[in-house]
């Protein structure tokens, strides 16, 4: 199945880009704070922009689609189980948190190419080019650069 991975890929581009992530861990979203609809360039909290590490559990701003044979969404349960668990949140936390977690990340990995790197915006997820820094051609995909202070 197609999974989101932490990446290195495409940092930088934004100047709030971060990634203290280990190269190619599984990542989950939390859902966005109220603070960071408010702000959707994260400055105050970086949370609605942010992917976390299941094996780290740090933070990182691109994640990359890979294709993992053999991974089934069991699997991907577990490990996600395993995180909380070394987060030390309870059994209860997961029951509640972990199937729309789950839903959401199976939704938009199975949405996506393989190897697509995104960009997270609160709830929504934005393809990245990667190694194209020039001759783009217009921005006609509705995305938009942020500028940032
Ligand atoms: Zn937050």
């Amino acid at each position: 199945m197609k999974v989101l991975v932490a990446t290195r890929s495409t940092q930088g581009t934004r100047p709030s880009d971060e990634n203290r992530c280990t190269e190619g861990e599984l990542v989950f979203m939390l859902d966005p704070c109220l603070t960071s609809w408010l702000d959707l360039y994260g400055r105050k909290c970086a949370c609605g922009r942010s992917f976390l590490g299941m094996s780290s559990l740090q933070s990182t701003t691109t994640a990359r689609v890979i294709e993992v044979s053999g991974l089934t969404l069991e699997g991907y349960e577990q490990a996600l189980a395993e995180c909380f668990v070394a987060e030390g949140w309870c059994r209860d936390c997961f029951a509640r948190e972990a199937p729309n977690m789950l839903d959401d990340l199976v939704g938009f990995a199975s949405a996506l190419p393989v190897g697509a790197v995104v960009e997270r915006r609160l709830d929504t997820l934005h393809v990245r080019r990667v190694g194209r820094l020039k001759g783009r051609a217009g921005g006609s995909d509705g995305r938009r650069v942020g500028t940032e202070g």
